[in-house]
C-alpha cells in the first residue's frame, strides 16, 4: 500500500484551536486504498515532522494550508513564512514525494501558493474526491493538470471542480483516532459539519467560493451517527457544528436537533452560525433538548443600513427577535459584529451599539472586529478598488483592510475603544487573545467546579473584575 502524509500546518490557536477537519476527511476518503497518517502541527509547530516523514517514509505529501493571516488590524501576523519554514522546506529536506497542497486560503490564492512553495499539485476546494483522483492519475501515470479542481506545477488555473452534490455518504472524520486530541479539549470542539455550501451573499465572504452557493445538506441520521460514535469514544466532550449558519436552509438545523434528541446523545453542542433569518423558537426549544450549551451568532451589524450595505439576509427586526429568543431560552451566546464596512458611519456605530444595549445580555461576549479584510474575487474587493482603497495592482497577500471612507480609521479605533471601555463584555478582536494568566486562572475556577459555563463566560468574569465589576 502507498503511503500518505497529511500535515496540518494551522498553529493559531486564538480565540480556540481548531482541529483539522477538511484533513481528517481526506484521511478517512483516503484510507481504503492508502495507508495514512495525519501530522498535526498545531501544537508542536512542526518539530517533530522531519522525524515523521523519515519514519514514515510517504509516497505523497499533503499540505494543508488554512489561514493566510489572523486579520488582527493593528498587528497583523502573517502565516506565509512560518508555514514556508516550518512545515515546507523541511519536508523537502525530509523526502522527494510529491507534495500537495490544500486547504481554505490554499483555495482563495492558488496560483500564488503554487509558485511561492514551489509544490507540486494543488487541490481548489473540497478535497475528498479531488484527492482521490489526483493520486490514483499519479499511479497510472496519467495528466494530473486535466483533472477539475488540480493545479499542477506551472498552471495557470484548474478547471473549477464539480462539487460532491450527495454528501449522504461522506465519511467521518474521526478526528480523535488521527491525531492527538487531548490538547484540543480545553478549549477546543470537535468539529461537524451538517452541511456545506452558502446561498447568501455578503460582501466580505470567500466560503461560498469554495464551497458553492448552495446548499448541500447531510441526513441528520448520519450527523448523529457520527456524533454518537464520537461521543462514545470521548466522553461528555464538546462539539461544534462548523456550518456557514447552521440554522439555514430552515427545517434542517430542527431535524438534526430532534434526532440528538431523540437519541439522547450525551454531548455538549455549539455552533458557530445561527442566522436571524430562521431564528425561531421551535430551533431554540430542539436546540436545549439536544444539548446545546452555547451559540454563536454573527449578525456583523444591527444598523439597517450597514446590513444593506454588507448584504446580510435579515433585517433588524429578525435580528431583535433572535436576540430576545437567546435570553428567554438563557442559552449563552457569543455574539460577532464587524465595524468600518462600506458605508459604517458614527451613527451606524451607534445604531449597533443602541442594539447591544438593548438586546444583548452582560453575560454574552459581543467579539469587535474592526475593519473587514479584503480577499480576491469578493463584492467587497470590487468596492475597495472602486473607492480606491487598493490600486488596481495591490496584492490581498498582505493583510489589506477596507475601512468606511466616511469613517477613517482613527475615527473607527476611538469609537470601538470608547465603546469597549464602558461594556465589559464587549471585546475588541485586539483584546480577544486571553493572556497565560488569564486564562490559566480561568481554567482553575473551571476545574475546582465555581461555575459551569462554557468558557468564554469564565473569561468574561475575569474581564468584569478587570473593570472593577461583578459579572451579573
Ligand atoms: S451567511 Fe455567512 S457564509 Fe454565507 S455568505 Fe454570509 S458570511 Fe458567508
Amino acid at each position: 500500500m502507498k503511503k500518505v502524509l497529511l500535515i496540518n500546518t494551522n498553529t493559531e490557536k486564538n480565540p480556540y484551536p481548531v482541529p483539522p477537519l477538511g484533513l481528517c476527511l481526506i484521511a478517512a476518503a483516503l484510507e481504503n486504498e492508502y495507508d495514512v497518517r495525519v501530522y498535526d502541527g498545531a501544537f508542536d509547530g512542526g518539530e517533530n515532522l522531519i522525524r515523521t516523514v523519515s519514519d514514515f517514509r510517504p509516497d505523497y505529501v499533503g499540505v494543508s494550508i488554512r489561514n493566510i493571516d489572523d486579520m488582527d488590524i493593528l498587528n497583523p501576523t502573517n502565516y506565509i513564512e512560518p508555514i514556508l519554514n516550518s512545515f515546507i522546506r523541511p519536508i523537502r529536506e525530509a523526502t522527494a514525494a510529491p507534495v500537495i497542497l490544500g486547504g481554505s486560503a490554499f483555495s482563495i490564492f492558488p496560483e500564488y501558493f503554487m509558485k511561492y512553495y514551489g509544490a507540486d499539485f494543488g487541490v481548489f476546494g473540497e478535497g475528498e474526491e479531488a484527492f482521490r483522483l489526483l493520486l490514483r492519475c499519479l499511479e497510472s501515470s496519467g495528466d494530473p493538470s486535466t483533472l477539475p479542481g488540480i493545479y499542477a506545477r506551472g498552471s495557470t488555473g484548474c478547471t473549477i471542480p464539480a462539487m460532491n452534490a450527495d454528501l449522504t455518504n461522506l465519511p467521518f472524520s474521526e478526528i480523535d483516532l488521527k491525531i492527538d486530541y487531548a490538547p484540543y479539549r480545553a478549549r477546543g470542539s470537535y468539529p461537524v459539519q451538517t452541511k456545506r455550501g452558502c446561498i447568501h451573499r455578503c460582501i466580505y465572504c470567500t466560503y461560498n467560493c469554495i464551497e458553492g452557493f448552495r446548499y448541500r445538506t447531510r441526513p441528520p441520521a448520519r450527523i448523529a451517527d457520527e456524533l454518537e460514535q464520537a461521543a462514545g469514544r470521548l466522553g461528555h466532550a464538546a462539539f461544534e457544528f462548523v456550518d456557514s449558519t447552521f440554522n439555514d436552509p430552515a427545517g434542517h438545523a430542527e431535524a438534526v436537533c430532534r434526532e440528538i434528541a431523540r437519541r439522547k446523545i450525551k454531548a455538549r453542542l455549539r455552533t458557530m452560525g445561527i442566522n436571524p433569518c430562521n431564528a425561531t423558537a421551535e430551533l431554540f426549544e430542539l436546540m436545549l433538548a439536544a444539548g446545546f450549551a452555547q451559540i454563536d451568532c454573527t449578525p456583523d451589524t444591527a444598523s439597517p443600513r450597514m446590513l444593506l450595505n454588507l448584504r446580510k439576509n435579515f433585517t433588524v427586526a429578525e435580528l431583535r427577535e433572535t436576540a430576545r429568543l437567546v435570553r428567554a431560552f438563557d442559552n449563552p451566546t457569543m455574539w460577532f459584529f464587524i465595524f468600518g464596512g462600506p458605508g459604517e458611519t458614527e451613527d451606524t456605530i451607534r445604531e449597533t451599539f443602541d442594539f447591544i444595549d438593548a438586546s444583548i445580555s452582560g453575560k454574552d461576549m459581543i467579539h469587535m472586529t474592526f475593519g473587514l479584510r479584503i480577499y480576491p474575487g469578493t463584492d467587497l474587493h470590487q468596492r475597495a478598488l472602486d473607492d480606491g482603497v487598493l490600486g488596481a495592482g495591490d496584492s490581498l497577500i498582505e493583510t489589506r483592510f477596507y475601512i468606511s471612507k466616511e469613517l477613517g480609521r482613527e475615527s473607527l479605533f476611538r469609537l470601538i475603544e470608547d465603546a469597549s471601555s464602558v461594556r465589559p463584555n464587549c471585546v475588541p478582536v485586539t483584546e480577544s487573545n486571553p493572556s497565560p494568566d488569564m486564562m490559566r486562572e480561568a481554567i482553575r475556577m473551571r476545574e475546582e467546579g465555581e461555575h459551569a459555563e462554557p468558557m468564554f463566560r469564565t473569561l468574561l468574569r475575569l474581564r468584569y473584575r478587570m473593570f472593577g465589576k461583578e459579572m451579573k
